[in-house]
């Protein structure tokens, strides 16, 4: 419910909005309206909750994280309730799963849904956020929180001829509610990235045909998927303390601890046995072999090593086998995908692999994808081709702070901000997993409850102590922006030049190192310090008796030597 509705303008008028109803939106809402008790309203282009779980609903999508470990651990009897019934959940589990949330916490009577937030414009004389949607509807409020998701902006290649297709065309991202019927279909995917190799093994097994168009070689590692024994059900139930304890003490939010050893530590036999032992246990744990494979690009090429020499195991043909593993940068340096029988497709005799670096995609005809080698006729074509990433969202709503400043401008030459939570420039303005926090190198949803709970006590703080107006300190801002990239240049992740975390999928897009790779635990630390201290590094104006630092009085956050193992 709005606080009130202006008659003459017809704006509805909150405590707080928050731009989208995924993991973070959600939560976001339950924090400020029963926990505060604020006026709060969530703003939705979906039709539903759900967020990533929403839109990606092609063949094949499911978590990579494990599944008792991609909740919300805010509420035991949320956690109690659920049931997870596999490993690795796949999509339609996860959209029950934030339904039930929702339904639960009778969060879906304040939320919007069909409202895509088009602009928001800050009212410094008012201290008012003044949003519009894109059907000219208006909202004001003292707190925006933009909940708009890190991968949620699809990124549809600029290919010539696209709009010729005579076929249908699908990006993963935006997927028919209906489903998409392959049968005697002869169907071309572009992108072999984590969505990429979920897809092609469920499309090639319905299609009559798959040609898979690959740029960049990936590795991937078995998901090992299966349901979940009674014994583990057990002990999700009954371990619950323990699990989240061993998510906040690891750098990267999963439930398993990184080993505690060099790749040099062990003699080459035992470590090859380390290999086949984590390739057993499958999934993202692969990554959890050893301490510095993101740190030491030596320490890396054995896994990368062993990797190649597992494609070309399970590859029959040793030339699509060779194309396959002609992989050039370090494992895990992007996000590292995992499969259910991803090279193993390659061995149908109704799928083939394009190597579009050796050819590239020219142009798309009526008929077909055209390379430099000559056209492929396809009735369908898949874009699994990734987003816009962290960016995306949030330059996709004309945002203006203080002063007309506009956060395109601000970011012209990259996203710059303070904990990855807030802009210099942009007060009272929150972004939950924005560029600079650790979010997509992290399981997400323990990063997003750390920031939707930071946010909270942060406008708690605000109000207990008269503080109107909070806002990033310019050079607090600078100084986490230069840890951030100490941080990423610690590791070998920004050694990637083709990598969505440095924006390189995106034409023209500026080449800056987005997500912070500190590690989630280092993360909260500093935050949990600077909300100790009064929120340090953040100007703060009103009437208030607050005992903390204005502006940029912040320290070093770490030394980059002090960097320890990254997230992913
Ligand atoms: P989202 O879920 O992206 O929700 C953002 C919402 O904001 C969307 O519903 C969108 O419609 C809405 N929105 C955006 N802009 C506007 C606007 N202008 N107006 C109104 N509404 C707007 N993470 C993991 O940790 N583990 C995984 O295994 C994993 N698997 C993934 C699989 C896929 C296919 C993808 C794409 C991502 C995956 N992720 C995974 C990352 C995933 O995005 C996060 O885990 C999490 O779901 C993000 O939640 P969110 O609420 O922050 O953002
Ligand atoms: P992605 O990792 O960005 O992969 C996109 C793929 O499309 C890449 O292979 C890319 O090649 C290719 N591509 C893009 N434009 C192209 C063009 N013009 N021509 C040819 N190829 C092109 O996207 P994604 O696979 O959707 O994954 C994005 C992120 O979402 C993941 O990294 C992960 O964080 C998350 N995700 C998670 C899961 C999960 O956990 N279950 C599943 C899916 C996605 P290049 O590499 O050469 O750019």
């Amino acid at each position: 419910m709005p606080v009130t509705t202006d008659r003459s303008t017809g704006t509805r008028e909150f405590d707080a909005l928050i731009i989208g109803a995924g993991f973070s939106g959600l939560y976001q809402l339950h924090c400020l309206r029963d926990r505060l008790g604020l006026s709060a309203q969530v703003l939705e282009t979906a039709d539903g909750v759900g967020g990533t779980w929403y839109w990606n609903r092609y063949p094949g999508a499911r978590c990579d994280s494990e599944s008792h470990s991609y909740a919300y651990y805010f509420s035991k009897e949320i956690l109690e309730e659920w049931e997870w019934s596999e490993r690795y959940p796949e999509q339609p589990e996860i959209m029950r799963y934030l339904n039930y949330v929702a339904d639960k916490l009778d969060l879906k009577r304040d939320i919007r849904f069909n409202t895509r937030v088009a602009s928001a414009r800050y009212d410094e004389d008012a201290n008012r956020w003044r949003i519009a949607t894109e059907t000219g509807e208006q909202y004001a409020a003292t707190y925006l929180i933009t909940a708009v998701g890190c991968l949620s902006s699809a990124n549809i290649p600029d290919i010539p001829g696209l709009d010729s297709f005579a076929g249908d065309c699908y990006h993963t991202g935006q997927w028919p509610h209906q489903g998409v019927d392959f049968t005697g279909k002869r169907v071309g995917q572009i992108g072999t990235g984590s969505t990429g190799i979920q897809a092609a093994p469920v499309i090639a097994a319905a299609a009559r045909h798959l040609t898979v168009f690959q740029r960049t070689p990936n590795y991937s590692v078995p998901a090992h998927n299966g349901p979940l024994s009674d014994d583990f059900k057990r002990y999700m139930r009954e371990h619950h303390d323990e699990i989240r304890e061993v998510m906040h003490s690891t750098p990267n939010g999963h439930p398993f601890r990184i080993a505690d050893r060099n790749v040099a530590d062990v003699a080459p036999e035992e470590r090859l046995a380390i290999y086949e032992k984590a390739w057993e246990i499958g999934g993202l744990r692969f990554r959890a072999a050893f301490r510095d494979l993101l740190l030491d690009k030596a320490a890396n090429d054995t896994a990368a090593e062993f990797l190649k020499n597992k494609i070309r195991s399970v590859v029959e043909d040793p030339e699509t086998a060779e194309k396959l593993a002609n992989i050039d940068h370090p494992y895990a340096a992007k996000r590292p995908p995992i499969d259910t029988h991803y090279f193993e497709t390659f061995n149908r005799n109704n799928v083939s692999l394009v190597d579009v670096r050796a050819a590239p995609i020219e142009r798309i005809t009526p008929s077909g994808i055209v390379t430099a080698d000559g056209e492929y006729p396809l009735d369908v074509i898949v874009f699994a081709t990734g987003f816009d990433a962290m960016t995306g969202p949030l330059l996709g709503i004309d945002i203006e702070g203080r002063d007309g400043m506009t956060l395109k401008d601000a970011w012209s030459a990259g996203p710059k901000t303070y904990l990855g939570l807030a802009v210099a420039g942009f007060p009272n303005m929150f972004t939950v997993t924005g560029p600079g926090s650790p979010s997509v190198l992290c399981n997400m949803p323990v990063a997003i409850e750390q920031h939707v709970e930071w946010i909270t006590d942060c406008i708690a703080h605000m109000r207990a102590n008269g503080i109107n107006r909070i806002e990033a300190d310019p050079e607090a801002m600078e100084k986490w922006v230069a840890h951030v990239n100490d941080a990423a240049n610690a590791t070998l992740l920004p050694s990637v030049e083709h990598s969505w975390y440095l924006g390189a999928n995106v034409p023209g897009k500026p080449r800056v190192f987005m997500p912070y790779a500190g590690g989630m635990t280092r993360y909260r630390a500093v935050c949990d310090d600077i909300a100790a201290k009064g929120y340090e590094g953040f100007r703060k104006s009103g009437n208030h008796q607050d005992t903390g630092r204005n502006g940029s009085t912040v320290g070093d956050f770490a030394p980059a030597a002090a960097i320890d193992t990254p997230g992913v």
